[in-house]
């Protein structure tokens, strides 16, 4: 059994952050392999190390002298060590990220040196060997993760290192250039390294017990989300609950490896497990709700709509020549609507209107804005009956005027369009009648 085991920022903010680390990884020595951030908040106001480098660097690079914030970026480390009380000292590394700073090494070596400094932090309070992700995780040069080089090189690597710490977060190009993965690319550094040595499971802890049925800001302690499938994850990430970086998901997908999402500072929750697929049932028949504010309605009328080929394509083109992605596309015999992010669309309007004019010829277009959509996700809902009505009995009942619907043929969710003015209480009415009725 080998697990890969990923720590995020807050996770390793401080000494007694890392204690708690080094207890979860000493009480299951399946846990071999470690990823870790570069340190995060220790409290709200409190900036992330990576920030701190971003900054630091941006003043390098404009030739100003950067003592103070690269002193304050060491304070950071060194206050772990001494908590820790291990014998390490990191001068020797920070008289090369200064050098290589005055010699402009670029901003994704300069960010990278968080998790890099983490690493090594890490590797010696564990007692784990230290693996520099430069030599071992490869990007193209068009900047993409270069998987074919990676895994073999990788694998090899970690078929002969019984333990090891390898950071978050970057590679290299071929050259030796460090590269980052884009912001909380350390997930992806995770997955990574779960596909290549084919871990049992991946887990990945951070500061919340796993993903929860709905947004905490909006719904007082929601319930975890136990089992997730990674389609279902998929779609609340679309609509905005994020536990994980997108592209963690593929490479882990891909070997069929579970993802665990664990807290550090409860490590006895269980968590959510992330999976292909899975016969257990979520606990509701829904298993989420995550939706955004924001959206444009555009609806489109033109008598005999349906009997007019190419229509639609002329309508979407309009969108496509200025840029803009479309959420969602109800339609009906004679009308056709269009949602679209509101910033994004907000000063193209005039030029996308006057296109689908020119080119569709509509009676009319008529322009909603200040919508929400809400997704209601969940695989059992494929099995149960009523789903669709006791959602929209329970707006009802919360006065919340249904704007649109849309349910995905996978019947694995049903985007709901509601007035921002109206999202939260419509979540709050389909989080009560699915979970605290537990209909
Ligand atoms: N430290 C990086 C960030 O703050 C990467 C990560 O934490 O995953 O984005």
């Amino acid at each position: 059994m080998k697990k890969i085991v990923k720590f995020g920022g807050s996770s390793l903010a401080s000494a007694d952050q890392f204690q708690k680390v080094g207890e979860i990884i000493r009480s299951d020595e399946t846990r071999r392999y470690v990823v870790p951030s570069a340190p995060g908040k220790r409290f709200n106001s409190d900036t992330k190390v990576t920030d701190m480098l971003y900054a630091c660097y941006a003043i390098a690079e404009e030739g100003k002298k950067f003592d103070d914030e690269l002193k304050a970026i060491k304070g950071r480390y060194d206050e772990i060590i001494s908590g820790l009380g291990l014998n390490l000292s990191l001068d020797e590394e920070f008289k090369t990220i200064k050098k290589n700073f005055k010699e402009k090494a670029g901003r994704d070596y300069a960010a990278s040196r968080g998790e890099y400094l983490n690493g090594i932090v890490m590797a010696n309070y564990l007692g784990y060997e230290f693996i520099d992700s430069a030599q071992y995780i490869f990007f193209k040069e068009d900047g993409t993760f270069d998987g074919d080089k990676t895994y073999p090189l990788l694998r090899e690597k970690l078929d002969n290192t019984e333990r090891a710490v390898i950071p978050g977060f970057y590679g290299a190009y071929a050259d030796g250039r460090v590269k980052t993965f884009s912001r909380g690319g350390s997930d992806v550094t995770g997955s990574i390294v779960a596909a290549a040595i084919k871990a049992d499971l991946y887990e990945n802890w951070t500061d919340v017990s796993g993903c929860l049925v709905a947004d905490p800001r909006i719904i007082h302690n929601p319930e975890p989300i136990k089992v997730v499938t990674y389609k279902e994850l998929r779609e609340l990430a679309y609509m905005g609950a994020s536990v994980l970086h997108e592209d963690a998901i593929f490479p882990v997908r891909k070997e069929g490896i579970p993802i665990n999402i664990k807290n550090t500072n409860k490590p006895e929750d269980e968590g959510t497990m992330i999976v292909e697929s899975t016969c257990r049932q979520s606990d509701y028949t829904i298993t989420g709700i995550a939706g955004k504010k924001g959206f444009v309605a555009i609806n489109i009328e033109k008598d005999m709509m349906n009997s007019e080929i190419g229509f639609g394509r002329k309508v979407l083109e309009a969108f496509e020549k200025h840029d803009i992605s479309f959420e969602h596309m109800p339609s009906g015999i004679d009308t056709m609507t269009i949602f679209v992010h509101q910033p994004e669309f907000e000063g193209k309007e005039q030029l996308v209107l006057a296109d689908i004019h020119r080119s569709a010829h509509p009676d009319t277009i008529d322009i909603e804005s200040d919508l929400a959509l809400i997704a209601v996700v969940g695989r059992g809902m494929k099995a149960a009956k009523g789903t669709a009505g006791r959602i929209f009995s329970a707006l009802a009942h919360a006065r919340v005027n249904v704007k649109m619907i849309d349910q995905g043929s996978s019947e694995l969710n049903i985007i709901i369009g509601v007035k921002n003015d109206d999202f939260e209480r419509a979540i709050k009415a389909i989080y009560t009648i699915f979970v605290d009725t537990q209909l």
